[in-house]
């Protein structure tokens, strides 16, 4: 039965938007976050960072000559310092006259403007807390200094034009520094700034191209990557909703990357097993819907014969119904607790107890029981051992394998039950116990012995009446060894008869 597409449920459908809007809002987002740091580094602030930029090499500058002040090459120092920076230097006495000169900038204001005055330098500078910084116009006539820094009131150059109409080009620093005679000298640097103002309109009018460029880029990106994601996520779903109706032949087909190629892999692996549980749900039905009506069809026969006919009437019969009951008991037990052990749902009771004598016990009791019928079992312990673990839980385990020896064991109906102690080398050579179950009966092949652990497996589909199981049996030792951490295992060749084992911790 196919449900139909309305069937899966779509939570707050109108706030999940899709992949390809999500990526257009984060690649817009991105490309809203560079533009604007292009215009805060490039418009804003590029006045800014250029003076600061000049400020520090000009500062630079001043130290190095201020360092070599006394050396006897300072004349040599100052020109080249002055030639590798491109900054005019003077360096001039208290009195205002000129010491060193190094003249490389054309048209520089302290070696070519007669309106600068460096005999009034001196007391502006020392006014200045020792360092003045001043900002010309190319023209030499108007200066200004920076609106934040204070200022001493007596400017020297007050003449037109005023500072406001006119770029300001050259930057003076001066600072007063003491040579090894104690005389306080006076170092004058005078470095250009080239006018951003037409490069920041420039950056400007790119800016606009680029906002668009990239909102239109951003556009396509979005739509040539989301295509490209959800494509194969999209298929994916859609394969996924046939599963989901009970489709397991669908086919995961991830194409395009690794995680999607992974995802689909993984998919089709589920849609495989599911499938098996599937068939393996369909199959126990049919084998228990078998195994109840085999001996649920011969109670309820015997019975109305033992009702209708008196003559049938005897403890034969009577007993038929006692064990085909039986019977029927162990069948829903053994459901029962397969359905407790693997989910878990089980108390293990662990406790010290002989499991020689545990064990002894179980054979005796079955020997009485099928003594009738001709079968011998055999008990070989080297010697008595306990250990700790839910005697009841093992001795099922150790039930299960008998009654499929029984079952299973060859025309002489001997079962052979083997007790050993051994060191076992993959627990630190501890002492461990080892119980194997030996018939002599069909055997197992060799294609079939992966599968026996595997619940609802049996080897036999066809039912015969002699050997009836829910395939269960095997799958219950299995479950109740992994609870006590021990081992399992079997040695079968077809024709030549099976020994199980087990093996647990002393
Ligand atoms: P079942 O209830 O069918 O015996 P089990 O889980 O106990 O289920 O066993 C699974 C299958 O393993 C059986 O159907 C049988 O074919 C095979 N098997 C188990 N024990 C033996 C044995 N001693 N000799 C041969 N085959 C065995």
């Amino acid at each position: 039965m196919k449900k139909s597409k309305s069937f899966f449920p779509q939570k707050n459908k109108s706030r999940q938007i899709t992949i390809k809007w999500k990526i257009f809002l984060f690649l817009l987002g991105f490309c809203g976050v560079l533009l604007i740091l292009l215009w805060l580094f490039q418009v804003v602030f590029l006045n800014s960072f250029y003076k600061s930029i000049k400020i520090n090499e000009i500062k630079a500058t001043a130290n190095t000559i201020e360092k070599s002040i006394n050396d006897e090459n300072i004349a040599t120092i100052i020109s080249t310092v002055s030639e590798n920076n491109d900054i005019c230097i003077k360096v001039l006495s208290s009195s205002g006259d000129t010491i060193y000169s190094s003249h490389v900038v054309k048209g520089c204001i302290i070696h070519s403007k007669p309106t600068f005055d460096e005999k009034a330098l001196h007391s502006e500078v020392t006014n200045n807390d020792g360092e003045l910084f001043q900002y010309y116009n190319h023209d030499g006539y108007a200066r200004e200094t920076e609106p934040d820094s204070v200022q001493p009131e007596n400017t020297q150059i007050q003449d037109k034009p005023p500072a406001e109409e006119k770029e300001k080009d050259t930057l003076i620093y001066s600072k007063t520094i003491i040579d090894a005679n104690n005389n306080e000298l006076i170092l004058v640097l005078n470095s250009l700034i080239s006018p951003v103002n037409a490069t920041v309109n420039t950056l400007r009018v790119q800016l606009y191209y680029i906002t668009a460029f990239m909102i239109l880029f951003s556009v396509i990106l979005a739509f040539i990557i989301a295509k490209w994601i959800s494509r194969p996520i999209e298929a994916i779903n859609e394969s996924a909703k046939m599963l989901a109706t009970g489709d397991y032949s669908t086919q995961f087909k991830g194409t395009g990357y690794k995680e999607i190629a992974e995802l689909s892999d993984t998919l089709n692996f589920t849609a495989k097993e599911l499938s098996k549980v599937e068939l393996l749900r369909q199959e126990l039905i049919a084998n228990i819907s078998h195994d109840l009506r085999t001996p649920l069809t011969l109670i309820s026969g015997y019975a109305e014969a033992m009702r209708d006919l008196p003559d049938e009437n005897n403890s034969e019969n009577a007993q038929i119904i006692v064990d085909e009951t039986k019977r029927l008991t162990t069948l829903v037990n053994d459901v029962m607790d397969i359905s407790k052990l693997q989910t878990g749902n089980i108390n293990v009771h662990l406790q010290p107890y002989n499991v020689t004598v545990s064990l002894s016990n179980s054979i005796n009791r079955m020997n009485k029981m099928m003594e009738l019928d001709g079968y011998q079992i055999d008990f070989i312990a080297d010697r008595e051992v306990t250990l700790t673990a839910d005697e009841t839980r093992i001795s099922q385990a150790f039930y299960n394998l008998l009654t499929n020896a029984i079952n299973y064991t060859g025309d002489d109906k001997k079962i052979t039950v083997t007790q050993t102690i051994f060191q076992n080398p993959a627990d630190d050579l501890t002492n461990w116990v080892k119980i194997e179950v030996a018939d002599s009966g069909e055997g197992i092949a060799a294609e079939d012995l992966p599968y026996i652990w595997d619940r609802y497996y049996k080897v036999d589909k066809t039912h015969k009446r002699a050997v009836t199981g829910t395939g269960l049996g095997l799958s219950i030792v299995k479950s109740i060894l992994d609870i006590h951490h021990g081992d399992y295992g079997v040695t079968s060749k077809l024709n030549e008869g099976s020994i199980f084992w087990f093996t647990l911790k002393i």
